[in-house]
């Protein structure tokens, strides 16, 4: 067996206890006290220098020894707004729960930062560790960017991994990541339709919000069904719609919002010009006003560097052997705010399977009763500590 993975196996009640607290603690966006005051006093204890460079944004170095590279780990380790129901003797009972799996984040990142400090000698470089607020309201990766995470020293690539439950693919151990696109941009929209009321019985007399609002949002389809090329994926989703309060009145206005998830910016920039123009056109055609917002909170895609994301797959054998899988199609249509990283250095995410629906694990992210296979966590912190002693020695 790999030597990082049997130390960072022998590591494992202790990457538990950490866990075990950081999903108690819960707690969402930048409310994160508890986590972080432990995330703070464990790397201390290593011997490392945490800095809390934003609210509940800390970064530590490791390595550093000899010259050479920077490499980012990242963890993000902020819960959802959510009750907990799990069953689990150390859930949460604050009304925010873990279930996208970030308290695993956060103690593999801890478990990689004691395994590098062990092996300090062997880094030909420097490891960057990174544990980020608010990933799920998408603020948190960019606020530390500004802060400066990326630079002194400088970052020259990044690493991420994200763990997954629920589905075939969650073989305990098993790295998976893309050559390319990773997890899709999300962009938020809201349509505003005004036209103008009166009676249910004389729509003649009206200019009929709700009729031109459906009429956007059906030809909007079109964008995806006729426009996006094939080889292309794009979703454009309504997911809320409000107009009108009883049967025999014609509202002045409606309404509706909705998700457009591409997978490159040039993709991003097309649907969202097109479902502006389209909702736009054709509510005029039906003698209404629209206007159609698109929240400035969206996240471009998150792309793996291709290079890097070839370099790095013997690293990974040597980790998990045949239990790894790569290929061209994202990972996921979700979206992850690594995206800022990825924009800005090379960058790979990968997700780490915790358990299948054949062993029990049934519940996929974000569902409150959520459960992962601690067993994983081991082989995050080897995959993390294996990636980095080899790309520092590659990139002298
Ligand atoms: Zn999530
Ligand atoms: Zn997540």
């Amino acid at each position: 067996m790999n030597k990082y993975l049997e130390e960072a196996k022998a590591m494992l009640p202790h990457l538990q206890e950490m866990q075990q607290q950081i999903h108690q603690f819960g707690g969402i966006r930048y409310d994160l006290r508890p986590s972080a005051d432990l995330i703070i006093r464990e790397l201390k204890e290593i011997g490392l220098e945490p800095q809390e460079i934003i609210d509940c944004g800390i970064v530590a170095t490791v390595g550093g020894k000899k010259p050479g590279k920077t490499v980012l780990l990242r963890a993000d380790y902020d819960a959802l707004p959510q009750d907990e129901i799990t069953g689990l003797p150390y859930a949460a009972t604050n009304g925010t729960c873990h279930s996208c799996g970030h308290d695993y984040h956060a103690a593999m990142l801890l478990g990689t930062a004691r395994l590098l400090k062990a092996h300090e000698d062997e880094l030909e470089g420097t490891v960057k560790l990174m544990f980020q607020p608010d990933e799920e309201f998408t603020t948190g990766a960019k606020n530390m960017i500004a802060a400066g995470v990326l630079e002194n020293p400088k970052v020259d690539a990044s690493f991420a991994i994200h763990i997954e439950a629920g589905t075939e693919r969650d073989t305990v151990g098993k790295v998976i990541w893309s050559q390319g696109a990773s997890y899709s941009a999300a962009d938020r929209f809201f349509i505003k339709v005004k036209g103008r009321g009166g009676h249910g019985s004389t729509p003649h007399n009206t200019l009929d919000p709700i009729t031109a609002l459906c009429n956007a949002i059906t030809t909007s389809q079109h964008i995806i069904s006729m426009e996006v090329p094939a080889k292309e994926r794009a979703v454009i989703t309504i997911g809320q719609i409000e107009g009108g309060t009883v049967a025999n009145i014609i509202p002045d206005t409606a309404g509706a919002s909705g998700t457009i998830r591409t997978f490159s910016n040039e993709m991003r920039a097309f649907c969202r010009d097109r479902l502006i123009e389209i909702c736009e056109t054709t509510c005029k055609a039906l003698r209404c006003e629209c206007e159609v917002e698109i929240s400035p909170d969206g996240v471009p895609p998150v792309i793996n560097n291709v290079e890097l994301a070839r370099e790095i797959q013997p690293w990974i054998e040597e980790i998990c052997g045949d239990n790894h899988y790569t290929a061209a199609e994202p990972l996921s249509f979700g979206s992850e705010d690594y995206s800022w990283i990825s924009e800005s250095v090379p960058a790979v995410i990968m997700t780490l399977g915790a358990g299948t629906p054949e062993n029990g694990y049934i519940h996929g992210a974000h569902n409150p009763a959520i459960h992962f296979d601690p067993e994983c966590m081991p082989y995050g912190v080897a995959t993390f500590t294996n990636l980095c002693v080899n790309y520092l020695k590659n990139h002298k």
